[in-house]
């Protein structure tokens, strides 16, 4: 502080000893006129100095700082790491922002942040998509005007946040939000945006499933009681009778021995993330097994040709693929009516190991085959069931093909036959 006041009056003071000098030396005269002098000189520098402040400070710049000397420099010099830290500052900030903007943009739920009266103040991109919001165009605008659902309005009103809202936006009517208001800060709002579409999907393919398989269960099970009731009611039944009922009672629980059998297996495929147990498996023998199976499923009602076109082996799962190929034969059997031909193949295709069955049976409208591998889809219900069929034998063939990376190609054509096969790729050929 010293320093700066001696530094300051540095000129006036030296100049005054001047002045006094001249005065002894010369008068009084020629030393006001010369300290008048001086005074002008060092007012009229102080006023240059201030005016390029004044220019400076209008449009701040590092690079175009002015330079000056005397105490203004000091000033200056001042001036300059001030402004050098606020844009240091400002830097900072500005990487943090982009942090945070990246961070939540990153985020798989759609984020907003509303105002107390429910204006939006920022949105990340997640957010746009979902409420079809513009985060440039639609900044501080009501989120009820642009979200316009009475469901959504009336949830926003009622702030009871409870519990979260499920909805459909309306611009996007495939797709299911369930959305989170949480309230923060001065009246603030967070609302959360999750896309439960596929959550909702599977929800629904559960519940279809129990109800699915709560009916298939329930028809054998009503037919064993019916048959236990009767017999438990009538003394005077026939030995023959008895034993139609026995029959029939064995048929029933036949069938749901089949069908806990393949709810086992699908259960098994689906939960089993394991890659296949690899071993060499001998296919032209595990056909010639399967075919004396088919043979006696058949019971000489059709004429059944093997051909082994290609003896290559293929690398996989035995119990799965004897699985796998013993089910489309089956299929086949079952819907060729008496008389009717089947193929069965092992052969290649462009390096690729091909099994296929192919029949002159009752065929597939276009229309069905994409759904075929559903679990308990059926083209016809009562075929499928008095053949013994439990509805999941073409889900349980798509997950065996899956474990293999292999394809399940279907070709169809009402009343005139199909043509079942799994496609392997080249890598699954062993010799
Ligand atoms: P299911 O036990 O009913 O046979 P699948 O999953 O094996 O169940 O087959 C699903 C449906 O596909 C069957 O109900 C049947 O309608 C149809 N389907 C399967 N294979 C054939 C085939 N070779 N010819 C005609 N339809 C078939």
């Amino acid at each position: 502080m010293l320093d700066y006041w001696f530094r300051a009056s540095l000129p006036v003071i030296s100049s005054t000893l001047v002045a006094l000098l001249i005065w002894a030396i010369f008068s009084v005269i020629p030393a006001l006129l010369f300290m008048l002098a001086v005074l002008l000189f060092l007012m009229a520098r102080h006023a240059w100095q201030l005016f390029k402040l004044s220019r400076w400070l209008a449009r701040p710049d590092l690079q175009t700082i002015p330079a000056a000397s005397g105490i203004w420099d000091e000033a200056f010099s001042l001036l300059y790491k001030m402004v050098k830290r606020h844009q240091q500052t400002k830097l900072d900030l500005a990487a943090e922002l982009q942090h945070i903007e990246l961070a939540t943009s990153a985020m798989p739920d759609g984020v907003a942040i509303l105002n107390a009266v429910n204006r939006i103040e920022w949105c990340n991109p997640l957010a746009e998509h979902h409420f079809g919001l513009n985060a440039q165009r639609d900044i501080m605008q009501d989120i009820t005007y642009l979200v316009r659902q009475p469901v959504f309005i009336e949830y926003l009103h009622e702030a009871n946040f409870s519990e979260p809202l499920v909805m459909t936006p309306a611009r996007h009517d495939d797709l299911r939000l369930s959305i989170k208001i949480i309230n923060y800060g001065d009246n603030k709002k967070l609302l959360i945006s999750r896309d439960i579409t596929q959550l909702e999907r599977i929800e629904t393919m559960r519940r279809d499933f129990v109800a699915n398989v709560s009916h298939e269960l329930r028809t054998p099970l009503t037919v064993v009681n019916g048959f236990v009731e009767n017999l438990q009611d009538m003394d005077d039944l026939s030995h023959a009778q008895i034993s139609r009922a026995l029959f029939l009672m064995a048929e029933q629980t036949r069938r749901m021995d089949n069908l806990v059998a393949d709810l086992l297996t699908l259960s098994r495929l689906e939960n089993d993330h394991t890659p296949v147990r690899e071993e060499v498996v001998d296919i032209p023998a595990l056909l010639r097994t399967i075919y004396q199976d088919g043979l006696s499923l058949s019971a000489d009602k059709h004429t059944i040709h093997l051909e082994i076109a290609s003896e290559k082996n293929l690398s996989g799962n035995y119990d799965d693929l004897r699985s796998a190929f013993g089910n489309l034969l089956s299929n086949a059997i079952r819907y060729t009516p008496a008389g009717g031909e089947i193929l069965v193949r092992w052969g290649e295709r462009d390096g690729q190991p091909v099994f296929s069955v192919q029949d002159s049976g009752i065929g597939i409208a276009q229309h069905h085959i994409p759904r075929l591998t559903e679990r308990f889809y059926r083209v016809d219900r009562s075929r499928s069931r008095e053949t013994g069929g439990t509805g999941l034998g073409l889900a349980i063939v798509k997950h065996i093909a899956l474990r293999h990376q292999a394809k399940l190609e279907i070709l169809s054509s009402e009343n005139k036959g199909s043509t079942f096969s799994i496609v392997f790729p080249p890598k699954r050929a062993a010799n």
